[in-house]
């Protein structure tokens, strides 16, 4: 089997971000091949504690992989702050003679967007609605090499390696089957707080879950990395409940033009045409513009929004929400038609470095100073007793269930077969009995219970 095959059969997605599959961003050739482990949002966890725990395997696989690309650089990018996980590594770069550098990153906001980390590595900017490809990079992150290393010794993703951060006792590292319910790594947490929410991912972009019921039904996927705790009159669940014709009179009633979003969106210092501050401006007579071109002027810049969040986080001065602005004015672009052209040359912009948000800063911003760290987190050790594994936990078609009611699975095995076109294979980390298969997801028991 060539190496694509062997990471399409494992069924790697990316680790660190939305999911897309591995198999297809590595069927190509690349001068760069960068290692993503700068841990991209506040109080995560994941990146560094893998880059700790498994160097050598981490150094002997990206040398693999960069093989594969044909790539001349090799680069793990991380923040120059990791000084142990940076020994470590170094270590085994050493240790191996590997052809791998370590690329030392400040300490700033989106230090790990995959976009971001290709221009602080190679002074080049990925071209609007681009790949890193486009400029001769492939990018993953620390967790999808791991999950390579493991394909190479037969191993699929089966199970996930995650932090649990905020409002609990110890921030702890689990390493789960795929498909565990989160409400059961809660438990093990043991929450702080009796009225909580939790956020699958960081504070930044992860997604919030605050019913009891939206709580119970999450689950481990291949692309959870960390659960923010935090209690239900936290900041940043207030703010995720503003319904958002509020936040268009807020825009249309408050916005100064001060164009700090703008100024201060990592987007737009790559070079890319986004202009939150003109969406803004425009909102309260959305309904007036009929002419193509002019809604176009208005709100086309949107298409290049990554939703990072840095314009209604931390630049606003006027607390207002040009994220979800840019969010619901590409919806109409979408309904409309309407796909703007794409800067295929984007220079970065003058002043970019003196543009990061230090990443302390938006902690503070953000009211997450209770929830910083300063002590390595343990693993945590946790007794799964059933999952629920979804059928999409990646980019692409769902995978079409291969197991039925009754059937007993081993650890390890094919539950889920990839679908014609861009989709993934998905495995059961847990061996046990097959309980329930729906067109969304596979539950399965392990046989005690
Ligand atoms: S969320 Fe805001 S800061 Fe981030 S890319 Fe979009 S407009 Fe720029
Ligand atoms: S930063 Fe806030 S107030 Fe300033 S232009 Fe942007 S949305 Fe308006």
């Amino acid at each position: 089997m060539s190496f694509v095959e062997t990471i399409k059969e494992a069924g790697i997605v990316g680790a660190g971000g939305a999911g897309f599959p591995t198999y297809v961003k590595l069927n190509a050739k690349a001068e760069y091949f960068i290692i993503n482990a700068a841990e991209c949002e506040p109080l995560i966890e994941t990146d560094k504690y893998l880059c700790r725990t498994f160097p050598e395997r981490i150094i002997r696989t990206a040398v693999l992989v960069a093989e594969h690309l044909e790539a001349a650089h090799c680069v793990i990018a991380t923040k120059a702050k990791y000084k142990r996980e940076i020994a470590a590594l170094q270590q085994e770069i050493d240790r191996q003679n590997a052809k791998v550098e370590i690329f030392g990153m400040r300490t700033f906001y989106p230090a790990g967007d995959e976009q971001v980390i290709v221009q602080e590595v190679t002074g080049r900017s990925v071209p609007e609605r681009g790949l890193p490809l486009d400029v001769g990079c492939v990018v993953d992150n620390v967790g999808t090499v791991l999950s390579i290393a493991d394909a190479l010794e037969g191993k699929p993703v089966s199970e996930k390696y995650l932090s649990v951060t905020g409002a609990v006792s110890h921030t702890g590292m689990y390493h789960v089957p795929l498909g565990t319910p989160i409400t059961q790594i809660l438990e093990s947490a043991k929450l702080t707080e009796r009225e909580y929410a939790v956020i699958l991912g960081g504070p930044m972009m992860g997604k919030m879950l605050k019913t009891e019921e939206e709580i119970k039904k999450a689950c481990v996927t291949k692309t959870t990395g960390n659960l923010l705790v935090l209690p239900k009159d936290h900041y940043l669940v207030k703010r995720s409940e503003l319904p958002r014709e509020r936040m268009i009179r807020q825009a249309a009633a408050a916005c100064i033009q001060c164009r700090m979003c703008t100024d201060m969106c990592p987007r737009f210092m790559l070079g890319h045409e986004i202009r939150p501050n003109v969406v803004m401006r425009n909102l309260w007579r959305e309904s007036m513009l009929t002419d193509a071109t002019e809604f176009e002027a208005a709100f086309g810049s949107a298409v290049n929004c990554c939703s990072c969040g840095v314009c209604e986080m931390f630049a606003c001065p006027m607390g207002l929400s040009p994220r979800k602005m840019n969010e619901y004015a590409k919806g109409l672009l979408r309904e409309k038609g309407i796909n703007p052209e794409r800067n295929m040359r984007p220079q970065a912009r003058e002043g970019i470095e003196n543009r990061k948000i230090p990443t302390e800063r938006l902690i503070a911003r953000l009211d997450l100073t209770p929830y910083v760290t300063h002590e390595l987190p343990e693993e945590r050790k946790l007794s799964v007793k059933e999952c629920r594994i979804p059928l999409s936990q990646h980019i692409g078609k769902p995978a079409l269930a291969a197991v039925h009611v009754g059937e007993r699975v081993e650890k390890n095995a094919l539950v889920a077969q990839a679908a014609e076109g861009l989709s993934v294979n998905i495995h059961t980390g847990m061996a046990g009995i097959v309980k329930e298969v729906t067109d969304t997801y596979i539950r399965i028991c392990g046989e005690e219970v």
